[in-house]
């Protein structure tokens, strides 16, 4: 039996779980619902993020006296954002903003500058090593962060499809990638039913490409349909990160991981 050998595979890495203090120094809008904050920090010294899909705990502590000791920070709210970029001292998150809703959303949309914030992790990484046949990016607007780091990994030739989901054209924020984004709109629909319609309507025969490395990742009802498609592809499950990176209605819900 002839078999496709893979040229790739995810590890795994631990980090030593830090946390730090920071500020936030900016904020720039990139669509009226999309923001990229900047935090700010000497603590950010050796900050590392290994794979592109890493997440990281932000700690958001309510106005009135700051937390000056771990344990204080470790006590106010927190979500998982994806570290985008960063420095020797700073460190660039993107936020989807969905109304007044949560902790996060509102900090960054609001919070005053030079507000304090906590970074604990990332403390594990899925590292890709080798090259990938071909890839599918698939996300709403919580994965693009990740999706722009894997993006950039793409070589150019290499076939690939990046794929995102956002209410309308209004929303769509710019991209690097080696080949054209592909964004679907969902317009008033529930988040994330354009990308199940999407998914739903490949079938084995519109594979990305041999070997291919999927990154499917947005609201939770993604994954049924996303495991779905793993197994129309034949794509070993350990080999792709299929997430529910929120849940509808739920508040700082924690993906299995
Ligand atoms: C591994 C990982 C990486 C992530 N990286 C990012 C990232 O880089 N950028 C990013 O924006 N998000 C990212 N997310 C998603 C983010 O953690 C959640 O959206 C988080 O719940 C937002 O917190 P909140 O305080 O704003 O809302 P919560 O208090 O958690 O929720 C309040 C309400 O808002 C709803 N809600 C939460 N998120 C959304 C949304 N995006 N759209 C509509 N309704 C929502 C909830 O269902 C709930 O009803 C990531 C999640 C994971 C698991």
């Amino acid at each position: 039996m002839s078999e496709v050998k893979s040229s790739f595979m995810l590890e795994r890495h631990g980090l030593d779980l830090r946390f730090r203090f920071v500020t936030l120094s900016a904020r720039e809008w990139l669509a009226p619902n999309y923001v990229r904050v900047r935090l700010t920090g000497a603590d950010l010294e050796g900050f590392a993020s290994l794979g592109s899909d890493d997440h990281m705990r932000l700690f958001f502590p309510a106005g009135g006296a700051e937390p000056t000791s771990v344990d204080e920070m470790r006590a106010a709210p927190s979500r998982e954002y994806t570290p985008l970029a960063w420095g020797d001292d700073w460190l660039d998150v993107e936020f989807a903003v969905h109304g007044d809703q949560g902790v996060a959303a509102p900090w960054a949309a609001s919070a005053p500058l030079g507000s304090l914030v906590g970074v604990g992790g990332p403390r594990g990484s899925a590292v890709l090593q080798g090259e990938p046949g071909s890839w599918m990016l698939v996300g709403d607007e919580t994965a693009i962060p990740a999706i722009r780091r894997f993006a950039v990994l793409i070589p150019a030739g290499v076939p690939a499809r990046v794929v995102i989901e956002a209410p309308s054209a209004a929303d769509q924020v710019p991209l690097d990638a080696p080949v054209e984004v592909e964004w679907v709109h969902r317009g008033e629909a529930p988040a994330g039913s354009a990308l199940v319609t999407f998914l739903d309507g490949l079938t084995a025969s519109d594979a990305v490409g041999e070997d291919p490395f999927c990154f499917i990742a947005a609201e939770q009802a993604i994954v049924k349909p996303g495991r779905a498609l793993l197994e129309r592809w034949g794509v070993d499950v350990s080999k792709a990160v299929v997430k529910g990176y929120w849940k509808r209605g739920e508040e700082e819900y924690h993906a299995p991981h």
